[in-house]
């Protein structure tokens, strides 16, 4: 499928005036929109709840965008629990799914009224001594093994750092209802970017069985099963993208050939898509500062791996377009860097592009989620503006770039000041 960028050259020249490259930019209309789709994909479930994962794409404004559409939010950290705070998310808007976690991090949960997700059996009676139990709380589940879909081994959870054995959720449960607690969720997120609309509903079966053995053998009330992140885009122009409406449907099937015979027909859905939801609404803006021919051709722009790390650390595929010459022919081979002293930053290998020169703009498809929030200082560089193209097509900036000062502000002078 052909890749088309949401702005075009003549909005990208009006917006520089304002606000320098390279910044990130999002797309309100196509945020919305796939938000409704999302929701109206699991509508035939009453208690359905998308829990954005707000470590995809961290910012107040954005939140607020889904929160207007209905979504909440899924925090791992402190200050992703104060940042839903601060848009307003209250008490079950929030699920923590956490790991490794801090007291202050549960804490700051409790405090909230968040649900929270147990990543551990260890964790529960280490909790009962640093805050209260809720009348609902969630374990997460690991099976192990393989994740197989149709034979192909799609991730391996034997090897996640993640969740629960299945004789630890029992004891997890059983603990947890000594505690007083009375209506239990089951998570799990077993395998990462999936373009397959077979991953939720296979998932799904796992834990609805899962669910049926823990409410008969433990003799408890399972209020919701959280199917997690995971459901992928199609980052290359060949793949097929996921349909959420055929996805849904195989999340109600398998709903109404597991849950519903045992009785459990009141178990409400929970989604924590991040990258789902926001990755193609969002690109990196940037511009060409140099061509270099040696060995082979460089397109070096002014944004690099610090604005946007997934090519450099897992050679994940982002699509480019040179803004202006979506027409031409595809005729030139480049690799597309940053100006990291670090040679893996580069945004594109050997990638097939209409001719570049100097002062061009390229938009990076694909980093509505994990793109900025990725970013770091390296070599000191700065992080970059967020800004979003609203539904009336004007653009308002989300975020500042960083300046120098953001980036001493850690550091004291004065002993160097005479
Ligand atoms: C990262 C994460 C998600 C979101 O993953 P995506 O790949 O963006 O869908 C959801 N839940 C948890 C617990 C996560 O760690």
């Amino acid at each position: 499928m052909e890749k088309k960028p949401f702005v075009t050259l003549e909005q990208v020249q009006e917006i520089v005036k304002k606000y320098p490259t390279p910044f990130h930019l999002y797309d309100e209309k196509g945020i919305r929109e796939n938000a409704r789709r999302l929701n109206k994909a699991f509508s035939w479930n009453k208690g359905y709840k998308e829990y954005f994962a707000v470590k995809a794409t961290p910012n107040p404004y954005l939140m607020k965008i889904l929160q207007e559409e209905g979504i909440g939010a899924d925090c791992s950290s402190l200050t992703e629990l104060m940042l839903s705070d601060i848009v307003g998310l209250k008490q079950h808007e929030i699920m923590f799914s956490s790991n490794v976690t801090p007291d202050c991090d549960y804490q700051k949960a409790a405090e909230l009224g968040a649900i929270i997700n147990f990543d551990d059996l260890t964790h529960i009676d280490h909790y009962a001594k640093i805050a209260p139990f809720q009348e609902t709380m969630c374990c997460r589940y690991n099976p192990g093994g393989d994740f197989t879909l149709r034979n192909e081994i799609m991730d391996t959870p034997k090897d996640a750092k993640y969740g629960m054995t299945k004789e630890q959720m029992k004891e997890a449960f059983r603990k947890l209802k000594a505690y007083g607690v009375k209506h239990f969720g089951i998570h799990a997120f077993l395998a990462s970017n999936t373009v397959d609309n077979g991953y939720y509903p296979k998932l799904a079966r796992i834990l609805f069985e899962l669910a049926v053995e823990l409410s008969q053998e433990i003799g408890v009330h399972i209020a919701f099963i959280n199917l997690s992140g995971g459901v992928g885009i199609a980052y290359r122009p060949d793949q097929t993208p996921n349909d959420i409406d055929i996805i849904g449907e195989g999340v109600r099937q398998a709903y109404e050939e597991v849950l519903t015979p045992a009785g459990m027909d009141d178990v409400a859905i929970f989604t924590e898509l991040g990258r789902f939801l926001l990755a193609p609404y969002g690109c990196l803006v940037s511009k060409v500062l140099h061509m270099k021919h040696i060995w082979k051709e460089y397109a070096g722009l002014d944004a690099c791996a610090a604005n946007l790390m997934r090519p450099a650390i897992y050679g994940a595929y982002h699509h480019i377009t040179v803004l202006g010459k979506e027409n031409e022919p595809c005729d030139h081979m480049y690799d597309v860097t940053g100006g990291l002293c670090e040679n893996s930053d580069k945004f594109a290998v050997d990638r097939m592009l209409p001719e570049i020169v100097p002062g061009d703009y390229v938009v990076i498809h694909d980093t509505g989620a994990h793109g900025f929030s990725m970013g770091y200082n390296y070599n000191g560089k700065l992080r970059s503006a967020e800004l979003l193209l609203q539904e009336d097509g004007s653009v308002k900036m989300i975020r500042r770039a960083e300046t120098p000062e953001d980036y001493f502000a850690t550091l004291d002078f004065t002993p160097f000041q005479k």
